[in-house]
Protein backbone atom coordinates (compact mmCIF):
# COMPACT_ATOMS: atom_id res chain seq x y z
CA UNK A 1 0.00 0.00 0.00
CA UNK A 2 1.54 3.37 -0.91
CA UNK A 3 1.57 6.10 1.53
CA UNK A 4 -0.30 9.40 0.41
CA UNK A 5 1.79 12.50 1.47
CA UNK A 6 -0.91 14.53 3.84
CA UNK A 7 1.33 17.91 2.63
CA UNK A 8 1.84 17.47 -1.26
CA UNK A 9 -0.14 14.52 -2.03
CA UNK A 10 2.57 12.22 -3.70
CA UNK A 11 2.39 8.83 -3.18
CA UNK A 12 5.43 7.40 -1.50
CA UNK A 13 6.02 3.55 -1.62
CA UNK A 14 5.30 1.67 1.24
CA UNK A 15 7.45 1.63 4.04
CA UNK A 16 9.00 4.87 3.10
CA UNK A 17 9.47 7.39 6.22
CA UNK A 18 9.84 10.54 4.79
CA UNK A 19 8.36 11.73 1.43
CA UNK A 20 10.36 11.19 -1.66
CA UNK A 21 9.05 14.72 -2.73
CA UNK A 22 8.85 17.01 -0.04
CA UNK A 23 10.88 15.43 2.50
CA UNK A 24 8.10 15.45 5.24
CA UNK A 25 7.73 12.83 8.20
CA UNK A 26 5.46 10.64 6.93
CA UNK A 27 5.03 7.88 10.17
CA UNK A 28 3.11 8.80 13.29
CA UNK A 29 5.73 8.78 16.06
CA UNK A 30 4.35 6.42 18.83
CA UNK A 31 3.97 9.47 21.13
CA UNK A 32 1.07 10.68 19.24
CA UNK A 33 -0.63 7.17 19.00
CA UNK A 34 -4.00 8.33 20.62
CA UNK A 35 -5.27 5.66 23.46
CA UNK A 36 -8.54 4.98 23.81
CA UNK A 37 -9.71 6.02 27.28
CA UNK A 38 -11.50 3.29 28.86
CA UNK A 39 -13.36 5.40 30.78
CA UNK A 40 -14.87 7.66 28.47
CA UNK A 41 -18.25 5.84 26.81
CA UNK A 42 -17.91 5.40 23.12
CA UNK A 43 -20.94 6.59 21.60
CA UNK A 44 -23.59 4.07 20.86
CA UNK A 45 -24.34 3.39 17.19
CA UNK A 46 -27.32 5.01 16.56
CA UNK A 47 -30.32 1.96 16.08
CA UNK A 48 -32.70 3.01 13.53
CA UNK A 49 -36.20 2.42 14.74
CA UNK A 50 -37.23 1.49 11.04
CA UNK A 51 -33.86 -0.72 10.87
CA UNK A 52 -35.80 -2.58 13.76
CA UNK A 53 -39.25 -2.62 11.98
CA UNK A 54 -38.02 -4.20 8.91
CA UNK A 55 -35.96 -6.61 10.55
CA UNK A 56 -39.07 -7.63 12.31
CA UNK A 57 -41.13 -7.45 9.21
CA UNK A 58 -38.69 -10.05 7.58
CA UNK A 59 -38.85 -12.30 10.06
CA UNK A 60 -42.59 -12.22 10.10
CA UNK A 61 -42.77 -12.52 6.86
CA UNK A 62 -40.75 -15.39 6.87
CA UNK A 63 -42.30 -17.32 9.41
CA UNK A 64 -45.71 -16.97 7.52
CA UNK A 65 -44.16 -18.52 4.70
CA UNK A 66 -42.67 -20.87 6.59
CA UNK A 67 -44.30 -24.69 6.77
CA UNK A 68 -44.61 -24.72 10.20
CA UNK A 69 -46.54 -22.01 10.13
CA UNK A 70 -49.04 -22.80 7.55
CA UNK A 71 -48.82 -26.30 8.12
CA UNK A 72 -51.46 -26.93 10.98
CA UNK A 73 -53.47 -24.25 9.02
CA UNK A 74 -53.78 -26.07 5.74
CA UNK A 75 -54.59 -29.06 8.04
CA UNK A 76 -57.83 -27.31 9.12
CA UNK A 77 -58.53 -26.00 5.95
CA UNK A 78 -58.81 -29.57 4.44
CA UNK A 79 -60.63 -30.89 7.59
CA UNK A 80 -62.97 -27.75 6.75
CA UNK A 81 -63.39 -28.98 3.69
CA UNK A 82 -63.56 -32.54 4.67
CA UNK A 83 -66.48 -31.64 7.10
CA UNK A 84 -68.66 -29.17 4.64
CA UNK A 85 -68.54 -32.41 1.61
CA UNK A 86 -69.60 -34.85 4.82
CA UNK A 87 -72.37 -32.56 5.84
CA UNK A 88 -73.97 -32.10 2.41
CA UNK A 89 -73.55 -35.56 1.63
CA UNK A 90 -75.29 -36.86 4.38
CA UNK A 91 -78.05 -34.43 4.36
CA UNK A 92 -78.75 -35.04 0.46
CA UNK A 93 -78.42 -38.29 1.36
CA UNK A 94 -81.01 -38.11 4.16
CA UNK A 95 -83.39 -36.19 1.92
CA UNK A 96 -82.90 -38.64 -1.25
CA UNK A 97 -84.42 -41.39 0.85
CA UNK A 98 -87.73 -39.55 0.58
CA UNK A 99 -86.94 -38.25 -2.69
CA UNK A 100 -89.35 -39.91 -5.53
CA UNK A 101 -87.06 -42.83 -7.30
CA UNK A 102 -89.52 -43.73 -9.42
CA UNK A 103 -92.89 -42.76 -10.82
CA UNK A 104 -95.62 -45.49 -11.57
CA UNK A 105 -99.11 -45.11 -13.49
CA UNK A 106 -101.79 -45.12 -11.14
CA UNK A 107 -99.98 -45.93 -7.58
CA UNK A 108 -97.84 -42.36 -8.44
CA UNK A 109 -94.25 -41.68 -7.30
CA UNK A 110 -92.36 -43.72 -4.78
CA UNK A 111 -89.56 -42.84 -2.69
CA UNK A 112 -86.79 -44.96 -1.40
CA UNK A 113 -88.01 -45.14 2.16
CA UNK A 114 -91.73 -46.74 1.40
CA UNK A 115 -92.93 -46.41 4.36
CA UNK A 116 -90.20 -47.81 6.24
CA UNK A 117 -90.40 -50.82 4.05
CA UNK A 118 -87.83 -50.09 1.33
CA UNK A 119 -83.74 -51.02 1.00
CA UNK A 120 -83.87 -46.69 1.71
CA UNK A 121 -84.29 -47.30 5.53
CA UNK A 122 -80.65 -48.99 5.61
CA UNK A 123 -79.48 -45.93 3.35
CA UNK A 124 -81.32 -43.43 6.08
CA UNK A 125 -79.60 -45.01 9.10
CA UNK A 126 -76.13 -44.93 7.30
CA UNK A 127 -76.77 -41.06 5.97
CA UNK A 128 -77.69 -40.47 10.12
CA UNK A 129 -74.60 -42.41 10.70
CA UNK A 130 -72.56 -40.47 8.58
CA UNK A 131 -74.04 -37.39 9.94
CA UNK A 132 -72.81 -38.15 13.36
CA UNK A 133 -69.19 -39.24 12.04
CA UNK A 134 -68.92 -36.31 10.49
CA UNK A 135 -69.80 -34.64 13.66
CA UNK A 136 -67.12 -36.52 15.66
CA UNK A 137 -64.76 -35.70 12.47
CA UNK A 138 -64.28 -39.47 11.85
CA UNK A 139 -63.88 -39.01 8.28
CA UNK A 140 -62.37 -42.49 7.18
CA UNK A 141 -65.71 -44.09 8.64
CA UNK A 142 -67.68 -42.29 5.65
CA UNK A 143 -65.81 -44.98 3.46
CA UNK A 144 -68.14 -47.52 5.25
CA UNK A 145 -71.30 -45.69 5.13
CA UNK A 146 -70.88 -43.91 1.52
CA UNK A 147 -69.88 -46.98 -0.06
CA UNK A 148 -72.06 -49.13 1.96
CA UNK A 149 -74.96 -46.50 0.58
CA UNK A 150 -74.05 -47.26 -2.93
CA UNK A 151 -74.27 -50.75 -2.63
CA UNK A 152 -77.60 -50.66 -1.45
CA UNK A 153 -78.63 -48.29 -4.03
CA UNK A 154 -77.06 -50.18 -6.91
CA UNK A 155 -78.86 -53.66 -5.32
CA UNK A 156 -82.07 -52.11 -5.49
CA UNK A 157 -82.17 -50.22 -8.79
CA UNK A 158 -80.69 -53.89 -10.04
CA UNK A 159 -83.73 -55.57 -8.42
CA UNK A 160 -85.97 -52.80 -9.43
CA UNK A 161 -84.65 -53.29 -13.19
CA UNK A 162 -85.41 -57.27 -13.07
CA UNK A 163 -89.06 -56.92 -11.35
CA UNK A 164 -89.88 -54.29 -14.21
CA UNK A 165 -88.43 -56.86 -16.72
CA UNK A 166 -90.41 -59.67 -15.14
CA UNK A 167 -93.81 -57.99 -14.46
CA UNK A 168 -93.23 -57.21 -18.38
CA UNK A 169 -93.22 -60.81 -19.07
CA UNK A 170 -95.75 -62.05 -17.14
CA UNK A 171 -98.18 -59.56 -19.25
CA UNK A 172 -96.99 -60.68 -22.15
CA UNK A 173 -98.17 -64.27 -21.29
CA UNK A 174 -100.80 -63.23 -19.30
CA UNK A 175 -102.42 -60.62 -21.44
CA UNK A 176 -102.35 -62.22 -24.91
CA UNK A 177 -105.25 -61.25 -26.59
CA UNK A 178 -106.66 -59.18 -23.99
CA UNK A 179 -108.40 -55.85 -25.55
CA UNK A 180 -106.88 -53.99 -22.68
CA UNK A 181 -103.26 -54.94 -23.25
CA UNK A 182 -102.80 -51.86 -25.39
CA UNK A 183 -103.06 -49.69 -21.99
CA UNK A 184 -101.16 -52.36 -19.69
CA UNK A 185 -98.30 -51.94 -22.40
CA UNK A 186 -98.54 -48.15 -22.18
CA UNK A 187 -98.77 -47.80 -18.52
CA UNK A 188 -95.34 -50.21 -18.18
CA UNK A 189 -93.74 -47.64 -20.22
CA UNK A 190 -94.58 -45.11 -18.57
CA UNK A 191 -92.70 -46.42 -15.33
CA UNK A 192 -90.21 -43.53 -14.89
CA UNK A 193 -86.85 -42.87 -12.50
CA UNK A 194 -87.69 -40.26 -10.33
CA UNK A 195 -84.87 -37.47 -9.67
CA UNK A 196 -84.63 -38.86 -6.02
CA UNK A 197 -81.84 -40.92 -7.09
CA UNK A 198 -79.84 -37.74 -8.71
CA UNK A 199 -80.10 -36.56 -4.80
CA UNK A 200 -79.18 -40.16 -3.44
CA UNK A 201 -76.19 -40.23 -6.28
CA UNK A 202 -74.90 -37.05 -5.02
CA UNK A 203 -75.03 -37.43 -1.55
CA UNK A 204 -72.97 -40.67 -2.13
CA UNK A 205 -70.27 -39.13 -4.12
CA UNK A 206 -70.02 -36.42 -1.74
CA UNK A 207 -69.16 -38.64 1.32
CA UNK A 208 -66.81 -40.65 -0.43
CA UNK A 209 -65.28 -37.33 -1.15
CA UNK A 210 -64.88 -36.29 2.06
CA UNK A 211 -63.41 -39.71 3.43
CA UNK A 212 -61.37 -39.46 0.17
CA UNK A 213 -59.44 -36.08 0.80
CA UNK A 214 -56.04 -36.23 2.49
CA UNK A 215 -55.51 -34.85 5.61
ZN1 LIG B 1 5.42 15.37 0.36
Amino acid sequence: MKIKCPLCDFENEEGSKFCSKCNILLIKPKAFAIKENPYVKKEKPEIKLDYIINKIDDAATKFHESREYNEPYERENKKGTKQLLGLLGSAILFVGVFAPIVSIPIMGNMNYFQNGKGDGVIVLVLAVISLILVLLKKFKGLWFTGLGSMAIMTFTFINFQMALSNTRTQMETELTGNPFRGIADMAMQSVQIQWGWALLIIGVVLLIASAAIKE
